[in-house]
């Protein structure tokens, strides 16, 4: 079966995709075919994608990303029992179900995750025209192409769930991007009506944390960014404050105190970004909770003072995913979705897949928050 994907090749100064023919074959036996409808873009695709082969993550090229897929089932392989043919199904991480971790429910943690999930596994798929093999099942999924091999650890059936067609897709960031910063406030933060929570970077995985901290009734949310559209956006959404970072002279202990006197109670980043970072921990208020989603420059170290953590009992944590399960997470922050408390269409936007390079360049200058690619 010829389909149309979205190739990642050997990075140059940064990602390098192209929209090819590749060559699919049919499902194994614990695999699904999947005929994907729409797919988002997250960040782990461009970061991941711009790493050269070999490295951390053992990466390989060419090969097929995406990892927050929606679409219908079309074959099953033998063994599948979690969805049959005609199912719609919404794609998230791999984990391989036998491990301690994935026994004890902590699949995120599963000891084949960053090899499954990161790397993938070369062929069977290939390049239609030059027969190269590709590396496919990237989360257990690699859909950014029209069909895709799927394994049946990465599905979720949602076919209950939907309302509409347009649903299906309008769900596809729900296994990656959404659930990573829902589970980081509702699972790892864990906060209450008195806390002061802040976020920061207000992309869409942000934006998932802050509606879950108004989702738990949060006192003072405060929303951090250096783009104004974005901290607009976060106050139509529940932030209560905002700070723009690239104001003249900006002093990040200022702003915050400003804001809330005693310091902050939860910090969800999802920038990366070192300086932030260590400022952010600075702010925590005794027992407050640091908590990593973004991945910093490669090398970078945190610059710690110790005694401010034992003086006053904070945390530093990090989260993959949210700690989410994707068959609790999906069905939450779709009731969500439906009260009017986690209105992601106000996120989402749209483009035909073969214009992914438009999608990349408007996630880059801030004007889109979550794009994603339709394949219908
Ligand atoms: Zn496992
Ligand atoms: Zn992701």
């Amino acid at each position: 079966m010829h389909v149309k994907a979205v190739v990642a090749r050997e990075p140059a100064a940064g990602p390098n995709w192209a929209f090819e023919d590749v060559t699919i074959g049919p499902p194994a036996d614990d695999e699904v075919l999947v005929k994907i409808t729409a797919t988002g873009i997250c960040h782990t695709d461009i970061l991941l994608s711009s790493i050269p082969s070999g490295g951390p993550f053992g990466m390989g090229y060419p090969k097929v990303l995406g990892h927050e897929g929606a679409g219908i089932v079309q074959e099953t392989g033998k063994n599948v029992t979690k969805v049959v043919v005609g199912d719609k199904v919404l794609l998230s991480y791999y984990s391989c179900s036998n491990c301690a971790r994935c026994r004890s429910s902590r699949p995120m943690y599963c000891t084949q995750f960053n090899l499954e999930n990161y790397a993938g596994r070369k062929g069977p798929v290939v390049c239609k025209d030059s027969n190269e093999e590709i590396w496919t099942r990237f989360f257990g999924q690699s859909s950014f192409a029209e069909y895709s091999i799927v394994a049946e650890a990465s599905v979720v059936k949602v076919t209950g769930l939907l309302q509409s067609d347009e649903e299906l897709n309008l769900f596809a960031p729900l296994g990656c991007g959404f659930q990573t910063g829902m589970g980081a406030v509702l699972n790892v933060a864990d906060p209450g009506p008195e806390d002061v929570v802040m976020v920061m970077g207000m992309g869409a995985v942000g934006m998932a944390a802050l509606m879950t901290a108004k989702i738990r009734n949060c006192r003072t949310i405060v929303a951090v960014d250096r783009f104004d559209n974005r901290l607009e956006l976060a106050k139509s959404l529940g932030a209560t404050h905002t700070i723009n970072t690239m104001v003249p002279d900006f002093g990040f202990q200022d702003a915050v105190r400003e804001i809330s006197p005693t310091g902050v109670s939860a910090v969800i980043d999802t920038t990366g970004a070192g300086k932030l970072i260590e400022e952010a921990v600075e702010s925590l208020a005794p027992l407050g909770k640091m908590v990593h989603i973004a991945s910093p420059p490669p090398g970078y170290k945190l610059s710690l003072d110790i005694t401010q953590l034992f003086a006053n009992g904070k945390t530093i944590t990090g989260c993959i995913e949210g700690n989410c399960l994707p068959s609790e997470s999906i069905p939450q922050m779709v009731q969500w979705y439906r009260e009017g408390r986690f209105p992601i269409d106000k996120l989402v936007t749209y483009y035909p897949a073969v214009d992914f390079a438009k999608a990349l360049a408007h996630m880059h200058d801030g004007s889109t928050l979550k794009p994603v690619l339709t394949w219908a």
